[in-house]
């Protein structure tokens, strides 16, 4: 299957579609993973895309769209996969369909995890403290979570088309990831 994580920072999209993908055997495409590998790396995509990461905004559409097109192409055709923090912007989403369309391929279903803006800041305080990531500064958490909502558009382009689901991510990590594979149907799947 080829499915959408949505949700705000801190939500636990990441944690769930690793957590999803690790039981599916699906591949787990993370477009913040493989920016911060960029910037970690040094490579002249991470240093373009350092600044905007670092104030907690998003990087400009065709810096990721390049970057995601080039994994997107290096997959088995039969591969299904989880994205995770891609498409953010409708633009990226319209990308998105061309390409899988010319694979003759499309989305199945994208999940939108919510939660309260409460919740998520205790959540990304949480990783904060736990992790060295570039981007967890106080100032670039009070800028995604007011700037990195899944905007309407974007979520409303899945919805007209019949595939987008509503998960509750407040309650506990299992009670999620129960919820989410419910809301796929794939309780017995492995491809
Ligand atoms: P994430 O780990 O998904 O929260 O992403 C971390 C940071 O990477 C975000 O705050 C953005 O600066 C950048 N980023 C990741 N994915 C995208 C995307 N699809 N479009 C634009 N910026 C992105």
């Amino acid at each position: 299957m080829n499915v959408i994580f949505f949700g705000p920072p801190g939500v636990g999209k990441g944690t769930q579609a690793a957590r999803i993908t690790q039981r599916t055997g699906w591949a787990h495409i993370s477009t913040g993973d493989m920016l911060r590998q960029q910037v970690k790396d040094g490579t002249a995509l991470g240093t373009r895309v350092n600044d905007y990461m670092q104030k907690g905004l998003l990087v400009p559409d065709e810096l990721v769209i390049e970057m995601f097109m080039e994994r997107l192409a290096g997959l088995r055709r039969d591969q299904g996969f989880v994205l995770d923090g891609f498409p953010r912007t409708i633009v990226q989403a319209c990308a998105l369909d061309d390409a899988l369309a010319r694979r003759g391929k499309s989305i199945d279903i994208a999940v939108n995890i919510h939660a309260s803006d409460a919740v998520l800041m205790q959540r990304m305080m949480g990783r904060a403290s736990e992790s060295a990531r570039l981007d967890d500064t106080p100032e670039a958490m009070r800028v995604r979570l007011e700037k990195q909502k899944p905007p309407p558009d974007l979520l409303d382009h899945y919805r007209a088309a019949g595939k987008l689901r509503d998960i509750d991510g407040q309650p506990d990590m299992e009670t999620v990831t129960s919820a989410i594979i419910e809301a796929l149907g794939v309780a017995n799947a492995t491809t």
